[in-house]
């Protein structure tokens, strides 16, 4: 499995398929552990990831940390993705041509990991992995409503949250985040 990743991990420091190979410092790969059968799926580097070439460790890793902290998740102990590999510049929407050229990457990383949860942070990721395994997605007002529930296709778990970014933004989230990421620590004590 680790030479497969590193694989990937080669192709996408090196893929210049979507005009975000112009902007970005560097683009991420996969990090953590891909035999914990659980894979994380963020949306995309921020500044700080894009400069240190790794994920998770700006303001939005301080807000995973803190809530990694509470519910006892090591985040070393799992696997963490994200759908497009490359900073979005001023932090802006992914396009959709940007996912559909990217998600070739997570779905290699998909078939090599094969996670038995999996776990879409934020709306893009969300909705990537819910039409990717042919669910429904509810109307964008009622999008929260997904947040902590578990859903059973294919064999897999899946297990949309909220991205950790929203904290930063509204901390009166932080709680029912913490909530809802304890379905991960469910998970790995075999209970979800
Ligand atoms: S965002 Fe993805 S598809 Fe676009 S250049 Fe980066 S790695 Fe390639």
């Amino acid at each position: 499995m680790k030479d497969e990743l590193e694989a990937i991990c080669k192709e996408v420091r090196n893929c210049t398929r979507c005009a975000l190979a112009g902007t970005r410092t560097q683009a991420l790969c996969g990090e953590g552990d891909p035999s914990s059968g659980v894979m994380l799926v963020a949306q995309a580097p921020g500044e700080r990831e894009d400069e240190e070439g790794r994920m998770f460790v700006g303001p939005s890793g301080g807000v995973l940390n803190e809530v990694f902290a509470r519910i006892g998740v090591n985040r070393g102990k799992i696997y963490m993705t994200n759908l497009v590999k490359c900073m979005l510049p001023g932090y802006r929407r992914p396009r959709q041509q940007e996912i559909a050229e990217c998600s070739r990457y997570l779905e290699k990383e998909m078939e090599v990991v094969n996670p038995k949860l999996l776990v879409p942070l934020g709306f893009y990721a969300i909705r990537y992995l819910f039409n990717r395994f042919g669910l429904h997605l509810p109307p964008k007002a009622e999008f929260s409503s997904l947040y902590g529930r578990v859903f059973h296709v294919q064999g897999r778990v899946i297990l949309p949250l909220r991205h950790p970014t929203a904290a930063l933004y509204n901390k009166s989230v932080l709680p029912q985040m913490v909530d809802t990421y304890r379905g991960i620590k469910t998970f790995l004590e075999g209970g979800l």
